[in-house]
């Protein structure tokens, strides 16, 4: 039984099926000139290889889906055919003496980065086409092992080294009855989805087996403690097919509070918002009762394709978003691409630091045409529900005003143009950088709300890349530092008469629930599995104790002190007579 880290709760039974990991090792060597014939055999042997196995996936998907789909794959092989590419390749063989795998990977970038430069979306599908291609050519160059999908296509435990958030967009939830990775931590954007979609996650493998995870063999995941059995034995597959059963069960129950208003024992309400990527997202999220949308993380709708999104295709989104609420508050945050969250069709610079780098506001600040587009879409949007725009990482008020102006000028566009908006909409910040607390009394001033992104928060304040599995256990809510911070940030919005909320996965934590309470903090917003446990510990709670328990949290020194309090008064919580009447 292997010990990793439980990323989203759940059990899963399954095969594996194992993905074979992508990124190539290339060789670096230089090819003699004597070799150069035969080093051109192995590229046309290669490109041979593609065309075949193009020509297969068309004929089947041809037989599948019908023509049309299948047509994407002549675009691939007249790449193969294509007499610039090639020329490309075959010229840093020839004159550089760079091996094929290495002529291949450099005539891929070239020709993607120059496509994507090009303001053409054509183009722009044409340079992922290449990368597509590219790949599977370097795959038959490097003789690496074939990807395929299960045969039976019975649902599977995903196997995977590392999993990108633009890859789990593309699974088939049905599919995925859970996913292990190799590497990576339980606050990637990859388990927050992995969360929102329910399916189990174990991370940070690496290191822990003594054998590798084989397609095929046998699996049983737990998602909360981070357990993982390769083969079990009868015994423990009934064990957690028991608990699986208890697990589904006890979710059915709380599916009963989900129209019961989120109020404490004393009468203190806090609005449970829900944190979203999409309108799939969205529906799970009203079944679970939430509340409005706290935070609608557009970069999903940006990984979704293989071009930017246009204004009408991102304003029918939101749209629908805001329709589906009925009057409840949308608020939707402005593309925080960078960091994990990459676009397959826009080639971000290579940073050293990509999560301290070239990302979020500072992004749409140096594109301001597609910044524009955006808000152009949730302005239009705003018309039909109660929409707030929300900027991420946000450092200085320079960022505010500069993004409330590219706001204001796509308002007066919508305005000549006759076309229905609401111009009075709120823009608000994410609070989730040190230097944004410390000038919180400031910002106040310039945003009309905060929404606390603890995530990055506290990856920032404790220096703990959220991504690292080695130092996850660093990566501490309850560190008073953070404590602190959030409650600085919640006295400057009282001050300036301002709504905060938090957003980060913290918001989900049952045991934070008396830090909130008794801050006074009055909107939440939650992955939708997180709603109603903490709705049921809402019901349980007095936010008169809480304010005592926060007392003495912040006299504590260390994070496990303040822990150990919470753990203690959520128990008590959780048994007291007093507190019994839980619906559930
Ligand atoms: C956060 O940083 O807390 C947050 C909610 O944003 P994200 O997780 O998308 O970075
Ligand atoms: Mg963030």
């Amino acid at each position: 039984m292997i010990h990793a880290l439980g990323a989203s709760q759940g059990i899963a039974i399954g095969k594996a099926f194992v993905l074979p990991h992508w990124e190539w090792e290339l060789p670096d060597q230089k090819i003699d000139v004597a070799d150069l014939a035969k080093e051109f055999d192995r590229l046309y042997e290669g490109i041979r290889r593609s065309k075949t196995e193009i020509s297969q996936m068309k004929t089947e998907l041809d037989e599948a889906v019908g023509s049309n789909e299948a047509s994407i794959f002549d675009a691939h092989l007249a790449i193969l055919e294509d007499p610039v590419f090639m020329n490309e390749i075959q010229g840093i063989i020839q004159r550089q003496y760079k091996v094929a795998e290495v002529a291949v990977k450099e005539a891929i970038d070239h020709f993607v980065t120059m496509f994507d430069l090009l303001d053409d979306e054509y183009m722009k599908e044409r340079a992922l086409d290449i990368k597509d291609v590219g790949n599977r050519l370097l795959k038959h160059l490097l003789g690496a092992p074939e990807i395929s999908l299960p045969e039976d296509t019975q649902p599977f435990v995903l196997v995977v080294r590392e999993l990108s958030p633009s890859q789990l967009v593309h699974l088939k939830p049905e599919l995925v009855l859970g996913i292990v990775t190799m590497v990576g931590s339980p606050t990637s954007h990859s388990a927050i989805m992995a969360r929102a979609f329910g399916i189990p996650m174990v991370m940070g493998v690496e290191g822990k087996l003594d054998e590798p995870i084989g397609t095929g063999d046998l699996l049983v995941i737990d998602g909360e403690t981070g357990m993982l059995q390769i083969d079990p034995t009868p015994e423990i597959i009934a064990r957690y097919t028991e608990m699986r059963k208890r697990l589904l069960a006890h979710k059915e129950q709380l599916l009963k509070l989900a129209e019961v208003p989120s109020v404490s024992m004393d009468g203190v309400r806090i609005t449970l918002a829900a944190n979203i990527s999409s309108l799939k997202e969205l529906d799970a999220a009203l079944s679970n009762g939430a509340q409005g949308v706290g935070l609608f993380r557009t970069e999903f709708l940006y990984m979704d394709r293989a071009h930017f999104p246009t204004e009408d295709e991102q304003f029918e989104v939101y749209r629908a978003a805001a329709q589906k609420l009925n009057g409840n508050k949308l608020i939707i945050r402005t593309l925080d691409i960078g960091g994990d969250k990459h676009l397959d069709y826009f080639e971000m610079p290579e940073e050293e630091n990509p999560f301290l780098g070239f990302r979020a506001i500072r992004f749409s600040l140096q594109r301001k045409d597609l910044f524009k587009i955006q808000l152009r879409a949730i302005l239009r949007a705003s018309y039909y529900g109660d929409v707030w725009i929300m900027y991420p990482l946000i450092t200085s008020v320079e960022e505010v005003r500069e993004a409330n102006e590219v706001l204001a000028e796509a308002k007066r566009e919508l305005l000549t143009e006759g076309i229905p908006h609401r111009a009075d909409v709120k823009a608000g910040i994410m609070i989730e950088v040190p230097a944004a607390v410390a000038i919180a009394d400031v910002l106040a001033e310039e945003a009309a709300f905060f929404s606390i992104g603890t995530n990055d928060l506290i990856q920032f304040t404790l220096a703990v890349d959220r991504m690292n599995e080695q130092i996850s256990h660093m990566y501490e809510p309850f560190h008073p530092a953070i404590l602190r911070m959030i409650r600085t940030v919640s006295e400057a919005a009282r001050a300036s008469g301002i709504p905060v909320s938090i957003c980060g996965e913290i918001a989900g934590d049952v045991q934070a629930l008396p830090i909130w309470l008794g801050l006074g903090i009055e909107e939440l917003s939650l992955s939708a599995q997180a709603i109603l446990p903490v709705k049921q510990s809402l019901l349980r709670s007095r936010a008169s104790d809480s304010r005592s328990l926060l007392e003495s949290i912040f006299r504590c020194r260390t994070a496990a002190e303040a822990r150990a309090l919470a753990n203690q008064f959520h128990a008590e919580a959780a048994l007291a007579p007093g507190n019994a009447k839980p619906p559930v």
